[in-house]
């Protein structure tokens, strides 16, 4: 694994520098700067000397090919394929993904520290770009050789995007009681249902859908790939949302869709225990995004308490508000610190994994939203602006708490794993 991330440094310091010359316009206005972090809320304390060069590079990257952007693509609803294949470039398309098919083969908190500072140049497109890393895991630890040589090195350069089609109409939070159903007919299995909310879905190419091939319950779902062109796939209505406007969500609708069963990942029965293992570190991602911006609002709230003046002084000097700035700070600070423990945790396989992701993912997605809506208040009718970009933080990160397992479900399996018998 170290030598797999050396690699990879090389490979991303290598491509960054090439990369870096390119002039691009800068609205400094909006954009949350990493120089000049206060060092009490400096993401990089505690990192080692590599992972620090990963977040440089992810930080230079959101600075200058995202946040410039970030405003125009919530607005126009782009989804801004370029800009994704040059992040993949640096290795951010297949980020836990293993080296021999493409990936970076970097541990999971590496991929939180990297999933923060891209955050602060957009939300909406890292929050997609974590999902894509999400199904590119899936198949790489869970594909047989052929479906990892078939489809994980076009998911890690992203010329191929990719979508997690759990979420149904009728089945949510209650996931394992989803009705997509996949009947086998000789080498294929024939897909019947829909999918809700899918992030991606339409613009992308590789589905990861989780179906019904047996009875009732999560025992009976199985986990397979379906590809874009696939007869009987296709696409409801783009959604209009409050945030992530930047990646597209449609239903996923399959009608006597064929897809071959040498698509299923695993065994038939095992897709359920694959879509939650996804979703551990997916929580760590989600989470590490909603890091980012609230460190970007922090920042936003500073810089605007420094220069704007009422009742004869700059908002800095106000006592109310720097307690205010300080919680917010504080707040920050103990959700990074809950995240990066829940990825040790998950790298290393610990017992305690599952719940400490769950608590990772509750706490962070709360506290950051409360920071950055906080931000925004201290901006007052400018934080209600579009052309400050503290509202965009607010907007994209509110749906942190609702998907991925909503935070009632965190406290679902968090209380579960506290009130079972040892
Ligand atoms: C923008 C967006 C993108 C998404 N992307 C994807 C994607 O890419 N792939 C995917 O599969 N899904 C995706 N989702 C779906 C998301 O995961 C679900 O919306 C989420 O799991 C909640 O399900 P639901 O919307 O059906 O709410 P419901 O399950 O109907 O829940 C409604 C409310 O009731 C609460 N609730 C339900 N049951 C209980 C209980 N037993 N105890 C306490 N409270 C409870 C919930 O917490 C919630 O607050 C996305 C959703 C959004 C909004």
């Amino acid at each position: 694994m170290a030598a797999a991330g050396a690699a990879s440094l090389s490979r991303i310091s290598r491509l960054f520098s090439s990369f870096s010359c390119r002039k691009q316009r800068i609205n400094v206005k909006i954009i949350p700067q990493r120089r000049g972090i206060s060092s009490c809320i400096d993401p990089a304390h505690g990192l080692t000397d590599e992972q620090k060069e990963f977040q440089k590079v992810a930080f230079d990257f959101a600075a200058k090919e995202m946040a410039p952007h970030m405003a125009e693509w919530d607005h126009k609803e782009i989804f801004p394929v370029e800009t994704m294949r040059r992040a993949a470039q640096l290795g951010f398309g297949g980020i836990y993904v293993q080296p021999d098919v493409g990936g970076s083969g970097l541990s999971r908190l590496d991929t939180s520290v990297i999933f923060e500072a891209l955050s602060t140049g957009c939300v909406s497109t890292t929050a997609y770009i974590s999902i894509h890393n999400m199904c590119a895991w899936v198949i790489d630890t869970f594909g047989n050789a052929e479906q990892r040589e078939r489809f994980c090195p076009d998911l890690c350069s992203m010329e191929k995007f990719a979508s997690y089609c759990l979420t149904e109409p009728g089945s949510g939070s209650d996931a394992a009681s989803l009705l997509t159903s996949a009947h086998r007919s000789g080498d294929h299995y024939v897909l019947n249902g829909s999918k809700a909310f899918i992030s991606g879905g339409g613009d992308t190419d590789v589905y990861v859908v989780m179906c019904r091939t047996g009875g009732k319950g999560a025992k009976g779902i199985s986990c397979v790939v379906v590809e874009r062109g696939t007869a009987g796939l296709s696409f409801g209505k783009k959604e209009r949302k409050v945030g992530w406007n930047s990646q597209p969500t449609r239903a996923v609708i399959f009608e006597d869709c064929v897809v071959p069963v040498n698509n299923r990942l695993g065994e038939e029965g095992q897709g359920f225990s694959i879509a939650m293992k996804g979703l551990n570190g997916g929580r760590i991602n989600i989470a590490s995004c909603s890091l980012g911006a609230a460190h970007a609002c922090v920042q936003l709230a500073r810089d605007h308490m420094m220069v704007r003046k009422q009742f004869g002084e700059t908002l800095s000097k106000n006592q109310f508000l720097q307690f205010k700035l300080a919680e917010m700070a504080s707040q920050l600070v103990a959700s990074r610190l809950m995240v990066r423990e829940a990825a040790r945790a998950l790298q290393e396989n610990r017992s305690d994994a599952v719940s400490l992701c769950s608590m990772a993912k509750l706490f962070a997605t709360d506290q950051c939203f409360n920071v950055c809506n906080e931000a925004l208040q201290m901006h007052g009718g400018y934080g209600y602006l579009k052309d400050y970009a503290v509202q965009q933080f607010v907007r994209d990160i509110r749906v942190h708490q609702i998907l991925e397992g909503t935070n009632e479900v965190m406290r679902m399996i968090i209380s579960r794993d506290l009130l079972t018998d040892l």
